[in-house]
């Protein structure tokens, strides 16, 4: 028996300072690892104690991380003292085998995604022309564009509005922390992980994430969890296991979710 544990990262298993969601008093906060440093500064965290508990997890699992990030991004994330064999990035756009990307997979996935949807350059220009609450704008992996926005000062309705500009034209947003997200519809983690399904003939599929971008993951999954916080949290997804912490403590309650999870398929 195969089991594959697909996971989100950023808000599912790390956090970064602004998402660590701690509330108790400091002298009762716990000990944290920090798993990814920017620009030499540190920027994600887990808590110490989960980190041996994704040790664990990884040893009796096809443990793969799966994620929005490019594979460059990724490539700063250390949550394991060996990297896993397999990763999804660029929301399911490329594939990385023992660290180089499969070309095959990204030639598909292209084409795959672009069937249908508007091109990515039209998209790209309206983020262009939304307004001064748009900080910084980028393209990634040529597939999807995000905008870095200033969230208390995004005008009223203007994220639904961009998103039914999107669902016109076979797009997709989400907006994560202080990242607006538009991807074609698509570009699915769940495509890139029944990729790695069947590749390692895993007969279990298990998986966690907390925005709108890993629903179709937890939908495709066996068992699912997700965290009290995040797009799925705030519109309410039933479809998956929900932890009682929210923030940096739900990391490890996912951890242990996939271990019990998996120990109880094996
Ligand atoms: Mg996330």
């Amino acid at each position: 028996m195969t089991v594959l544990v697909c996971s989100d990262l950023d808000r599912t298993l790390i956090y970064s300072a602004n998402a660590l969601g701690l509330t108790g008093p400091d002298a009762a906060a716990p000990r944290l690892l920090c798993v990814e440093t920017y620009r030499n500064a540190p920027l994600s965290y887990v808590l110490e104690d989960a980190a041996a508990e994704l040790e664990a997890l990884a040893d009796e699992t096809v443990f793969v991380p799966v994620t929005t990030r490019t594979p460059e991004q990724y490539a700063r994330v250390h949550l394991l003292r060996r990297p896993p064999r397999y990763a999804i990035c660029a929301n399911g756009g490329h594939l990385l085998v023992d660290g180089a990307d499969d070309p095959g997979w990204s030639a598909a996935v292209r084409s795959a995604a672009a069937e249908g949807a508007a091109p990515l350059a039209e998209i790209a220009e309206r983020m262009a022309a939304a307004g001064d609450f748009v900080l910084s704008r980028r393209t990634a992996a040529d597939l999807f564009a995000y905008a870095v926005v200033d969230r208390a000062a995004l005008p009223d309705g203007w994220l639904a509005d961009l998103t039914g500009w999107c669902a016109e034209r076979n797009w997709r947003t989400s907006l994560q922390g202080r990242k607006v997200y538009c991807l074609p519809a698509g570009l699915t983690k769940a495509a890139a992980a029944r990729e790695v399904a069947a590749r390692t003939g895993a007969t279990t599929l298990l998986a966690a994430g907390d925005s709108l971008l890993d629903r179709d993951l937890l939908e495709a999954a066996d068992h699912a969890v997700r965290p009290a916080h995040g797009e799925l949290h705030d519109t309410g997804f039933a479809g998956a296991d929900v932890t009682a912490a929210s923030g940096v403590h739900a990391g490890i309650e996912i951890t242990r979710w996939f271990r019990r999870r998996a120990g109880a398929v094996e």
